[in-house]
């Protein structure tokens, strides 16, 4: 049993982040209900399990046209929820949607037993549910994370409790409620609640914990998970570098820049926080970054043609402005954005004549900025890049394929871009290196860490 205590009675309010707006509410959890909630998807998962991944995939599988179907409608609730652009929010859940077959099909793929054998032994490698698994996700992409978690965790036969972010509860619950017209009951469930129901569902008897979040959390997570060695996949945050080397395509560097730093408000684990421009090319790529930030629209995501939505709350929006104001002390300068920042926003911030020394390229800002550093050389630009705890994505631009092959071999992160952003082909493992993750999501190998190995071998 837990020992924390919340209140019964707590409701979560979830506001409105471009007006301040009451959306919706919703009961949190009481702290003493977790234990019964767990209790319930131990009670379901046999069943669950004994179906096989091919009858498990075919309950799952019409939710993909029911999320396409709803895609308007649920993409009101996430934008009115968390601020993003209606268009992109409609786009989250149509990928979502669109893309569940295919999901499904590779994880059953990758559940498919191994065979092995010796000259004097035949062992067959199963891949077995490890029981019930607590998903906890953030508010960023808050419909995909929930999904990305939720999908591998019970496709591997686990059932599964989900605790999405306090920020952005209604559209998950939106979410849950949506696959639960296919699920049978308490294979999936939902908690409600911050940082106290996070802390009991992973105090709990749930067998594994897959978390994507702050590397803060992260930390903290993995520390309770100790106490009972549950299984965990951690999924954090990043510093992620843009090396741009001095023969590379300026207008395509400065849009991915533009792109990657300003989009979902710069509010994503691998958006560009830190550029490092080659100095025979910085004035005109800095140009470029200004004249590029300059066409964006900021404001309500409900609004048209908005590109720029509002921080998700006051302390993000605190957090970042700290982080300009203490660059400015500190020499950089602000070639785009300015100091007024509307209510509820930053505007797209370029920082040029930024230091390693400062903040705002060591901490994880999650807002809209770029801040551009010139290097001279590459190799002071790798060890640039490399000079973090994080190591979730990185990029580097360049002209000489060889060479820019070179640089991005030498960047220390778990995915490297060369000439576009971070993600792999498909199949591709979603990694990060160093402080950035602890095991990993999506692919063959991804999809196996919410099982158990089993291996059972018979003489020849
Ligand atoms: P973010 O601010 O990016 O959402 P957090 O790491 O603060 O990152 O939160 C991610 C998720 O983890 C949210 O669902 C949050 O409620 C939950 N959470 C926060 N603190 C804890 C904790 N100590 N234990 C478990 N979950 C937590």
């Amino acid at each position: 049993m837990t020992t924390l205590t919340a209140a019964a009675t707590d409701t979560l309010k979830s506001y409105n982040p471009a007006t301040g707006e009451l959306v919706g509410e919703i009961p949190a959890t009481p702290i003493g209900e977790i234990d019964q909630i767990v209790a319930r998807a131990r009670a379901a998962q046999p069943a669950w399990r004994a179906l096989g991944a091919d009858q498990r995939a075919a309950i799952i599988a019409p939710a993909g046209a029911q999320l396409v179907a709803r895609a308007d409608e649920l993409g009101l609730l996430l934008t009115r929820e968390m601020g993003k652009p209606l268009p992109e929010a409609v786009g989250e859940i149509k990928d979502c949607g669109e893309s569940l077959d295919k999901a499904l099909r590779e994880i059953a793929e990758a559940l498919e037993p191994d065979q092995l054998e010796d000259d004097k032994v035949t062992s067959t490698i199963y891949h077995d549910p490890f029981g019930v698994c607590a998903g906890i996700t953030p508010w960023n992409f808050p419909l995909m994370m929930p999904h990305e978690t939720v999908i591998p965790a019970l496709m591997a036969g686990n059932t599964v409790v989900l605790k999405p972010s306090e920020e952005t509860p209604l559209i998950a619950q939106a979410y849950v409620d949506l696959l639960n017209e296919f699920l049978p009951a308490d294979v999936l469930q939902i908690i409600h609640g911050a940082d106290d129901q996070g802390k009991a569902l992973v105090q709990s008897e749930v067998d594994m914990i897959a978390f994507t979040g702050s590397r803060a959390t992260g930390k903290h997570i993995l520390g309770s998970a100790s106490a009972s060695l549950k299984r965990v996949i951690l999924e954090l945050g990043g510093k992620d570098p843009l090396v741009v080397l001095d023969d590379a395509d300026i207008k395509a560097a400065a849009k991915f820049a533009v792109d990657n730093s300003f989009r979902n408000a710069g509010q994503v684990c691998v958006s560009t926080e830190r550029i490092y421009v080659d100095d025979k090319i910085a004035d005109a790529f800095e140009r470029e970054v200004v004249q590029l930030a300059g066409d964006l629209k900021t404001g309500d995501g409900m609004e048209d043609d908005v590109n720029v939505g509002p921080m998700i709350n006051d302390t993000q929006r605190d957090h970042v402005l700290k982080q300009i104001r203490a660059a400015v002390n500190q020499g950089a300068h602000v070639a785009f954005g300015g100091a007024d920042h509307p209510e509820h926003f930053i505007l797209p911030t370029v920082l040029t004549n930024v230091t390693h020394d400062m903040d705002i390229m060591r901490d994880e800002t999650f807002g809209p900025v770029a801040c551009i550093e010139r290097f001279t050389d590459p190799d002071e630009a790798i060890a640039l890049a490399n000079d973090t705890p994080y190591g979730l994505g990185a990029v580097v631009f360049g002209g000489d394929q060889q060479r820019t092959a070179e640089v991005a071999r030498r960047l220390d992160a778990g995915m490297i871009g060369i000439n576009k952003g971070c993600g792999g082909a498909s199949g591709s493992p979603w990694v990060g290196a160093k402080q950035s993750g602890f095991g990993y999501h999506s692919g063959k190998a991804g999809h196996r860490q919410f099982t158990q190995p089993r291996v059972v071998s018979v003489r020849k």
